[in-house]
């Protein structure tokens, strides 16, 4: 498997640090909004490097942080005049929403900055203790940049260039750092602003520690795969880099993916250019599986342009799939139960061809729209190869071909059987008789079973009601 490598600059073959596992930390949203398409790329792109990855066998454990304390959500906070927190609970609860839509697994672990103070403050002293840090009259703690040798290796610049570009750039009250270059680590309150105790000052983290220690907490030390857009490579990922290697002597990250930017009609999406789209928007007018079957059209190192006559291409593409996939179980409802045929056999064979190729573009820094058109050429093989005459065994290979492929990508393609009222009110009955019976194992079942076919079930006085999720 080859993985881009922005530290390298070149692809590498992946070489996990525990054999069989892999450790990933993907930088996640701030949560003072609902998250535009442009924060949609990065979860799509990296949930389905993760399955992929899984799906070769490998143990994944995928951190993803919410940043829960911020200027946007302090701002957002003192607008509606309501406690940060319930800013931030709101979005991890929409966000979430989103992600489930968009089929997005959820990850090991999100942590939240404002859970993880403890080990920001322990990092933030050791940096201290070995001279990469130092804290300013006002209480302010900052990076010493020039401690850490290997600074700009990430992004490939040079300290003096930075050095250059930033003098001009020196606001009133930074002249308290020791270097232009230094960077935030803690800072003090300000009234109204959420705030911990530290031995510097009462205060909060900046943004790069964050991440540092939520990764260190959940993944260890060294961490095989750091992800973001590409928008964090500088300063966020090469300051996350100088704070962890300089507190913990190890590599930080072996592999650096950054994902592309999103544009819309060729021009940067911003609110104030009025083309901005949530997933939400997004989500009133397309089933989420085709946003997610656009983003995936393209490789995630290029550059996505985002509009209608493109989503209408993904609209039609995904249908493509979906459509023969419902071909299929038609036919496979009514075909024969018998032995698969020596020139079943053989087509079965064939089609693993599609397979191998689907692999061979994963394989090659995840390019999901090779694989994408790997996933057509067995649609196209499947919608040749079969019909009324297949065996049932055949016809289910097929189907269980297609649906690896879409399930790697993330892509729902098999609609859920709409259950009928009388149905539900029969699993309803039996449900009530397993209770009565004590049951409560098979009872829990057939809620469960309900509420992956998207009903609800409530135990009211009148009895037991349901309702679409
Ligand atoms: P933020 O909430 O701004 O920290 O962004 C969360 C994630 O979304 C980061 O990985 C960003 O790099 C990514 N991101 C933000 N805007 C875009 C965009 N227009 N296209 C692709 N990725 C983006
Ligand atoms: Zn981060």
């Amino acid at each position: 498997m080859k993985i881009y490598n922005t530290l390298s600059g070149r692809k590498e073959e992946f070489v996990p640090i525990e054999e069989g596992k892999v450790r990933m930390y993907v930088c996640g949203p701030t949560v003072y909004n609902l998250i535009h398409i442009g924060n949609a790329r990065p979860m799509l792109v990296f949930d389905t490097v993760r399955r992929y990855m899984e799906y070769k066998g490998y143990d994944v454990n995928f951190v993803s942080n919410f940043t829960d304390v911020d200027d946007k959500i302090i701002k957002k906070a003192l607008e509606e005049g309501v406690d940060a927190s319930v800013i931030s609970e709101r979005y991890i609860a929409e966000c979430k929403k989103d992600m489930e839509g968009m089929n997005v697994k959820p990850a090991t672990t999100h942590p939240l900055a404002t859970q993880e103070i403890d080990g920001m403050l322990e990092m933030i002293e050791t940096l201290i203790e070995k001279g990469h840090a130092y804290r300013a009259a006002d209480g302010t703690v900052y990076f010493r940049t020039r401690s850490f040798k290997e600074y700009g290796k990430l992004s490939h610049k040079n300290l003096d260039d930075l050095q250059g570009g930033n003098r001009s750039l020196l606001v009133s009250g930074e002249d308290q750092k020791e270097d232009s270059l230094d960077f935030v680590l803690w800072k003090p309150k300000k009234e109204g602003e959420p705030y911990w105790e530290s031995p510097w000052c009462d205060g909060r983290p900046g943004w790069h520690i964050e991440c540092s220690v939520m990764s260190k907490k959940y993944l260890g030390d060294e961490i095989d795969i750091h992800a973001g857009g590409e928008d964090l490579i500088f300063p966020h990922h090469e300051n996350e880099i100088a704070q962890s290697e300089a507190a913990n002597d190890k590599t930080f990250a072996r592999y650096w993916m950054h994902n592309a930017f999103l544009n819309i009609d060729n021009r940067k999406m911003s609110k104030s250019a009025g083309n901005f789209f949530t997933v939400r928007d997004i989500s009133e007018k397309y089933d989420l599986q085709v946003l997610r079957f656009f983003m995936l059209s393209a490789h995630y190192r290029s550059p996505l342009n985002f509009s209608a006559d493109l989503m209408q291409a993904a609209q039609n593409g995904y249908d493509r799939i979906v459509t023969a996939v419902e071909n299929l179980n038609f036919l496979i409802k009514s075909a024969k139960e018998e032995e698969e045929s020596a020139a079943e056999k053989q087509a079965e064979e064939d089609a693993k061809a599609f397979i191998a190729k689907f692999e061979d573009a994963m394989e090659d820094d995840f390019n999901t729209a090779d694989a994408i058109s790997a996933i057509f050429e067995l649609v196209k093989f499947v919608n040749t190869n079969t019909d009324g005459e297949h065996s049932k065994a055949y016809l289910q290979a097929l189907k269980n071909e297609i649906i690896t492929l879409t399930d790697i990508c993330g892509l729902i393609v098999e609609k859920k059987e709409e259950l009928l009222p009388e149905d539900i009110e029969a699993l309803i009955a039996q449900r009530q008789e397993a209770r009565k019976a004590k049951n409560f194992a098979r009872a829990d079942e057939i809620r469960n079973e309900l509420l992956q076919k998207g009903i609800v079930l409530e135990d009211t006085r009148e009895g037991v009601k349901w309702k679409k999720a």
